[in-house]
């Protein structure tokens, strides 16, 4: 921060002896070019913005701890989870998805939750949302489905045609959109929601025993939402909302607190269960796998410059650490490269030295090099290949990753649609939600659909009475749609659907 009482200097310490008043010809003009400090000024202004995310681009942030609670070593060897007791420093980002930088907080969306722990064997990202499934579970459909739900190319307006006729298309993100359209769909605040990793990730111990897990970041402050309409209103009268209670909040010293529960699978247990674990369109039933209580999140300092700790934070899935690897989830598989992509456009080759990105517990020893904004000296004077014979960094074989056997044909492999697709949003529907749940589900749903062209409408609707009978037929009657079409509808399969609504 700027020292008070310190003489206002240029962007290379020349003192300025006037900030208001431009050096010109004469007292009325014209400006003359040899006014550095003006042009300096101006062309630093003009380069301020840098690109916006695609995605999460509006978000809040703030630092903390995680604290270990129970003993995880016989599943983990990461070194920030070894003990009861150890503390990891952590920045974590809240954010919104499909709107812009400006756009409201209470906007319906999935929200981000992204945790970066500053571990002492590097920085590890857990980038997940406040939903445990998702849309879609080929990365080949992210950018059609991110299309979809951001501006019409031609209007540059929200589009509930385009929105409407991918999901009708995309029968497997029933149960995402289940969970969209409930109150869920619109928090209270970032401090009064879960956060899941969503995908499958791979713990393994140090005896090489591999085990498939799932995060679940329980919320201490306990599930708050708003309503459709409170959203509504919210978005008019304060767009920022949840930006400022999470900044208010830990600014008058009321610390938001999240309980890490894991699932846990052995390999054998993954091939018992009834539900795909690479498939991110599902969860794992708790009655069957029991979570397990395994440490606290704790955010408890604001930053103290947005552009410098929020903006330019970068979050990555592909940020492991010895003991947690990726599984084979394809959506997973996708982010892995997509996430450094993308910050590599947004924020440069070397991003990782922008402090809030910087591996703080475990500074880097690596030899890449040079490129646009090397900040430090780069690794000096010393080796900057591998093999080299002069002592410098070498690679660690007892770091390895186990191997994971993997078989079948390389191939674009469908996943099948099958019936089981809409089992999970049918079991939220009739036997998670209140009676008071489905109501705002049911009205949500209708507010936004019946913006959609009719035969999508009917598409849509169908699939809803396919994850359940009560579900789909209330959505129909809102929309006041023709119950026998939508049912004939629901009783074909897909392709016949989607043909007999083509146009
Ligand atoms: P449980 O009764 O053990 O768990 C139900 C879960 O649903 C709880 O975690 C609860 O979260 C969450 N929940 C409550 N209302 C909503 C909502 N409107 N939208 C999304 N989640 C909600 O049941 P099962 O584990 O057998 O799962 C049943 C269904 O619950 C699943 O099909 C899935 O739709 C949903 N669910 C399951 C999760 C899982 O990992 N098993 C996680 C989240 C949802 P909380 O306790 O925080 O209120």
């Amino acid at each position: 921060m700027t020292k008070k009482g310190k003489t206002l200097t240029g962007a290379f310490g020349r003192p300025v002896a006037n900030d208001l008043n431009s050096e010109t010809a004469g007292a009325k003009g014209p400006v003359l070019m040899q006014d550095v400090h003006l042009l300096e000024k101006l062309s630093h202004f003009d380069r301020e913005r840098i690109p916006e995310r695609v995605v999460h681009a509006k978000g809040a942030g703030a630092y903390g701890y995680f604290e270990v609670t129970a003993d995880v070593t016989p599943y983990t060897r990461a070194a920030f989870l070894s003990k009861v007791g150890k503390r990891t420093e952590v920045f974590a980002r809240f954010s919104t998805v499909g709107g812009e930088k400006g756009s409201a907080d209470a906007e319906r969306d999935p929200r981000g939750f992204a945790v970066k722990f500053y571990t002492e064997q590097g920085n590890y990202d857990m980038v997940g949302n406040n939903t445990p499934v998702f849309f879609i579970r080929d990365p080949l459909k992210f950018p059609d489905f991110i299309h979809t739900q951001k501006r019409n190319p031609g209007t540059n307006l929200k589009d509930p045609d385009m929105f409407w006729d991918f999901l009708s298309l995309t029968p497997e993100s029933i149960h995402q959109v289940t969970i969209l359209f409930s109150d869920r769909g619109t928090p209270a605040t970032y401090r009064h929601m879960n956060g899941y990793s969503s995908h499958t990730y791979r713990w393994y111990n140090a005896k090489g025993e591999t085990f498939w897990v799932q995060y679940h970041f329980k919320t201490d402050q306990g599930i708050r939402n708003l309503t459709g309409p409170e959203a509504h209103a919210m978005c008019g009268a304060d767009p920022d909302h949840a930006t400022r209670d999470l900044h208010a909040a830990i600014a008058r010293g009321e610390f938001p607190s999240w309980t890490l529960e894991m699932q846990i699978l052995t390999p054998a247990q993954a091939r018992d269960l009834r539900w795909d674990i690479f498939d991110i369109t599902k969860v794992w039933p708790h009655g069957e796998v029991p979570p397990m209580t395994v440490g606290k999140l704790v955010l408890d300092r604001n930053p103290v410059n947005y552009f410098a700790e929020v903006e330019q934070a970068a979050f990555n899935p592909s940020n492991f650490v010895p003991g947690i690897g990726p599984s084979p989830d394809k959506m997973l598989q996708g982010r892995l490269f997509s996430y450094h992509d993308t910050h590599l456009h947004r924020l440069g080759g070397n991003y990782h030295l922008i402090p809030v990105n910087a591996p703080k517990a475990a500074p880097e020893a690596s030899y890449q090099r040079d490129g646009a904004m090397r900040t430090d000296n780069g690794g000096g004077a010393g080796p900057n290949y591998w093999p080299n014979s002069f002592g410098a960094p070498a690679p660690d074989p007892a770091m390895a990753e186990p191997p994971l056997p993997i078989e079948g044909p390389a191939a674009r492999h469908a996943y099948e649609l099958t019936d089981d697709d809409f089992v999970q949003a049918g079991t939220l529907y009739a036997t998670v939600m209140t009676e008071a749940d489905r109501a705002s589900l049911v009205a949500n749903i209708v507010g936004h659909l019946g913006g959609a062209q009719k035969r999508l409408q009917l598409r849509q609707a169908a699939l809803f009475l396919k994850a359940n009978e009560d579900y789909g037929t209330r959505v129909a009657k809102g929309l006041g749609l023709d119950l026998a079409q939508v049912r004939k509808l629901a009783a074909m399969t897909q392709d016949k659907r989607v043909a007999a609504t083509a146009s």
